[in-house]
């Protein structure tokens, strides 16, 4: 039995196993399977099953290069989405104590605090000198 146990365990440590896009993938067909209850669908548990099967077939995978590869894209997809919502919980959680204008030259985001009324900003990508007027709150 010990030894069926570690030959299991040597089997699997040299698989791909876990990243991103296998939870994600996961979860997937978890929500599919969830739909169904309401849905009651034939071909549903059939997708999820194909869905599940290549979520496996990929933790337990030795083509490392390709599993990577395809988890990269899908973390490039995910950054798009990402990125415009996370600056704009930024842009809410900064509005009280900064005022938050644009740059003249190249319309990149500035910050500038409130409590001074005229603050002088270099603009992070540009280099450009901007004069931000604190708004009142
Ligand atoms: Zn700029």
């Amino acid at each position: 039995m010990k030894k069926k146990i570690s030959r299991y365990l040597r089997l699997v440590s040299q698989r791909y196993g876990t990243d991103e896009l296998y939870f994600f993938l996961f979860g997937i067909t978890v929500c599919i399977l969830l739909l169904n209850l309401a849905l009651d669908s034939f071909f549903i548990p059939v997708i999820a099953i194909a869905l599940f099967t290549y979520t496996v077939y990929r933790a337990l995978s030795l083509d490392f290069k390709r599993r990577k590869k395809e988890n990269e894209g899908y973390l490039r997809i995910v950054g798009k989405i990402k990125a415009p919502v996370l600056r704009q919980i930024n842009t809410y959680k900064l509005k009280d104590t900064y005022t938050i204008s644009k740059c003249k030259k190249c319309s990149a985001v500035i910050y500038a605090p409130k409590e001074n009324k005229v603050t002088r900003v270099t603009c992070s990508r540009c280099g450009t000198e901007n004069t931000v007027r604190a708004k009142k709150k």
